[in-house]
């Protein structure tokens, strides 16, 4: 099938325990593409970029079968740059720079070509900007998917809101989801955030893996103990990337399949944060993400007989 994923390709500058980078390659539509490649090779971007943006990667993203037409290019102007810094526990961090630039504006133009699109992911980026997307389209995907964060919550809730009734299945994290309900209890906060509106829900819980909900449905992941967590940005978007490129590749939105494609993006996720940024993503093999694959399955595969009285 097709993907056309939505969401800021630019520059990071990184800073954790374990060292600094410069500025280095990162966005969220970058991860989500990157990663949704190892599964779909029918891939669109829509996205905007200053003319500093290095050419080798855009390469690099048209070599693994992202259409790029979408991708628009601003001359004389600077791209989206991000930069933050992780505590010592690896999973908060304070945002040390936000550089909006080209994003300031965005306005996401879908070429012709991408109209008949069957599947959706709308990346971190402000409430509005992804409606206008779906509303830009003039056939329905088969799912539309979105990430968002916080900071939406904090200043554009009611937006939120409405792109909220426009898709089918929202991705976030549990801190993300409790300040979005109200509530502690992921069991009640999912309940109360489908009601805003996305059928579907999946919360990631960082190490402690993630959890997708359908109707009465629950599917819990687990989060694969890893020695060496190096660098976590890009985590939550690679793992939305690989979710999104499976189920696009096989056209399947059962939840089976659903489970699935947890699993491949947990995958991916877990490669993501052995290096900065996307490098370790750009390194492995298709034999290496099934090899990981395969140990997800092994962590969550148990046989039990139950015997009553
Ligand atoms: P994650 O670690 O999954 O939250 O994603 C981090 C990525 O999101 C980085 O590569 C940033 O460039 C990008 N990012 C951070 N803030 C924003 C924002 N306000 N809008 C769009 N992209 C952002």
């Amino acid at each position: 099938m097709s993907l056309l994923t939505v969401g800021s390709v630019a520059f990071d500058a990184i800073e954790t325990p374990f060292g600094k980078t410069d500025k280095i390659i990162g966005g969220a539509g970058t991860y989500i593409a990157i990663a949704a490649s190892f599964f779909e090779k029918n891939q669109k971007i829509c996205a905007v970029v200053g003319d500093d943006f290095p050419q080798s990667m855009l390469d690099l993203l048209a070599s693994r079968h992202v259409d790029l037409t979408g991708l628009q290019i601003k001359q004389g102007e600077k791209s989206f740059f991000w930069s933050g810094k992780y505590h010592n526990d690896m999973n908060s961090r304070d945002t040390l720079v936000t550089e909006l630039n080209v994003l300031e504006h965005f306005d996401p133009i879908i070429p012709e070509s991408y109209q008949g699109v069957e599947f959706l992911m709308l990346g971190n980026l402000t409430p509005q900007v992804q409606r206008t997307v779906v509303e830009r389209l003039n056939e329905r995907p088969k799912l539309v998917a979105m990430d968002t964060m916080n900071f939406w919550m904090d200043i554009a809730l009611d937006d939120l809101k409405q792109t909220l009734k426009v898709v089918d299945l929202l991705i976030i994290n549990d801190e993300e989801a409790r300040q979005l309900s109200g509530v502690s209890s992921l069991a009640k906060a999912s309940k109360i955030i489908r009601e805003m509106g996305p059928k579907y829900l999946i919360i990631k819980k960082g190490e402690h893996g993630a959890l997708l909900f359908h109707g009465d449905n629950v599917f819990c992941a687990p989060g694969l103990p890893l020695e060496e967590v190096f660098d976590p940005t890009g985590a939550g978007d690679t793992f939305a990337g690989g979710f999104m490129g499976y189920l696009s590749s096989t056209g399947d939105v059962s939840f089976g399949n659903m489970k699935r494609a947890v699993i491949a993006g947990s995958a991916l996720a877990s490669f993501c944060v052995e290096k900065f940024g996307t490098e370790k993503l750009t390194e492995i093999t298709q034999n290496d993400l099934e090899g990981r694959i395969q140990q997800f399955v092994s962590l969550a595969n148990f046989e039990m007989t139950i015997q009553v009285g």
